[in-house]
């Protein structure tokens, strides 16, 4: 067979241009680090960890990143195989010796029969004959492929930064509290009129939300990363830091809603969560994009009534990443739909986290391969991380009823709040233990939601 080129060298294009191999195809792989840096790579080594070294927890058994390591490792990983032979002693976390394990996938690739590596950076779409194609340029594509990459497809298509407000499970929030409603009660294309959650503050407690957002401690940018703010967009503490009233005249206006709990009290200020994703299990905070630092992010928005127990599926940040908007542009087996032959892989796509874009590259690989020997692709389940991550990226998005055409897709990694739903019944109280509480639950639910992901990955994979 013709050979497949994967255009990028990282944590996915490397796991891409491994599972291409293994399945028998040739690949051309092109990293440009060796005739130009990034901003955050320091070396030329393929799949360098730019910078924690943890792969974050290894636990198969109640944790969703856990999870998908095992599930990678079943299907056969590269990335999981050269962190496991390179670990460090990290508790119950998987830690690597950064160049160790990059040195291990470097050669892996190099001694591999079927993958060439080509050092040069690749400007703009693949030609006409390279027929089938992974783009895995990460969060720091190089310049000229991101304006090929926009011009292909669309202005608004192409992030440079994630503004990213938290996301809350759901069940974490205390709807004794909060209520149902959409501003005004609208309408919007497939709403109801109560497709928000709305947190009611009173006079002191937003005075007291506004004093510990001017009070945190935020994060600084990187200087090369610029200062991204634009309009619509500003950090929920510069807000603050610019007026008192502002965020009760911004995201956290009260006007067009009623406390179902109180309806003859007007609320002084209203926080509202939107659903994010379309299994409903996770909520965003709207217009809370923050760079406050994730503990004390934590405990300032813990002090919102109805929040006081939440449950984050990720924190706020602003980063420098460059993403496309997946969930309109890729199909389910991350193709490009206005160019066949087309697919991306890694944080490109929206995943976030070395093990998510290894992931995808891994997947992307796979499918890309089964195209090369004229196969569909094998799509993993659902219920499987796999599954969950590629449904988070491709599909599963809801629009937003207030901003016609704008989905509310962010950068996220793997958790529990993207896995399909458990069948109903299927948390009982274990025989002979006297009391299950709320957290005994959570626990028993991640069990099984972990337990379904791999007999079913292991099916898929046969
Ligand atoms: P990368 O690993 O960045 O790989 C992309 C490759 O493409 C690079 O080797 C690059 O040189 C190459 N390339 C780019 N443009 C071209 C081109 N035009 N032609 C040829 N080659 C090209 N995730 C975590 O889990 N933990 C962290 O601690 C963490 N820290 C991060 C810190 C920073 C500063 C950034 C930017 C991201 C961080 N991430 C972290 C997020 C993310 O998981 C990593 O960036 C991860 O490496 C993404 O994998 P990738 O394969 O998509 O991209």
């Amino acid at each position: 067979p013709s050979p497949i080129h994967v255009i990028g060298g990282g944590l996915a294009g490397s796991e891409a241009a491994w599972q291409i191999a293994k399945a028998g195809v040739p690949v051309i792989l092109h990293e440009m680090r060796g005739t130009r840096g990034t901003d955050a790579h320091k070396t030329d080594g393929l799949a360098e960890l730019v910078c924690s070294n943890s792969f974050r927890s290894d636990d198969a058994t109640a944790n969703a990143v856990g999870v998908i390591h095992a599930e990678m490792r079943l299907a056969g990983s590269l990335i999981m195989a050269c962190a496991d032979r390179n670990q460090v002693p990290a508790g119950g976390a998987l830690a690597v010796d950064r160049d160790g394990f990059s040195d291990a996938v470097t050669a892996a690739i190099h001694d591999h029969p079927l993958i060439t590596v080509v050092r040069e950076e690749v400007t703009g779409l693949p030609p006409a004959d390279w027929d089938l194609a992974v783009i895995a340029t990460g969060p720091l594509t190089s310049p000229d492929l991101a304006a090929s990459i926009q011009s292909e497809t669309g202005q608004d298509a192409l992030a440079f930064f994630d503004a990213i407000a938290p996301i809350i499970h759901r069940d974490s929030i205390n709807m004794d509290v909060c209520w149902y409603q959409s501003r005004y009660d609208k309408v919007g294309p497939g709403g109801t009129g109560k497709d928000y959650i709305n947190c009611p503050l009173d006079k002191d407690q937003y005075d007291a939300f506004i004093d510990a957002l001017i009070a945190g401690d935020t994060v600084g940018f990187k200087e090369w990363e610029g200062t991204p703010y634009f309009d619509g967009c500003l950090p929920i503490e510069v807000m603050a830091e610019r007026g008192r009233e502002t965020l009760r005249h911004g995201p956290m206006k009260p006007m067009g809603l009623t406390n179902a709990h109180n309806p003859t009290v007007k609320a002084y200020a209203v926080v509202q969560l939107r659903q994010d994703n379309a299994l409903g299990t996770l909520y965003n905070m709207v217009g809370f994009q923050t760079k406050l630092k994730y503990g004390a992010q934590a405990e300032i928005i813990r002090l919102i009534p109805g929040l006081e127990n939440a449950e984050f599926a990720r924190l706020g940040g602003l980063h420098r990443n460059t993403y496309i908007q997946s969930p309109v542009l890729l199909d389910n087996s991350l193709t490009l739909k206005s160019r066949k032959g087309l697919r991306f892989a890694g944080q490109i796509t929206g995943c976030e986290g070395y093990v998510e874009s290894a992931a995808v590259g891994l997947l992307a690989g796979r499918f890309a391969a089964a195209e090369r020997k004229g196969e569909a692709p094998s799509l993993p389940p659902a219920t499987t991380a796999l599954g969950s991550l590629l449904n988070h990226i491709t599909g599963g998005h809801i629009m937003s009823d207030d901003e016609p055409g704008k989905r509310s897709f962010q950068p996220m990694n793997i958790n529990f709040g993207l896995f399909p739903e458990l069948e109903p019944g299927s948390i009982v109280k274990p025989e002979g233990v006297k009391r299950f509480r709320g957290k005994d639950k959570t626990i028993m639910k991640r069990q099984l939601v972990s337990a379904r992901a791999l007999k079913d990955c292991k099916e898929w994979l046969g």
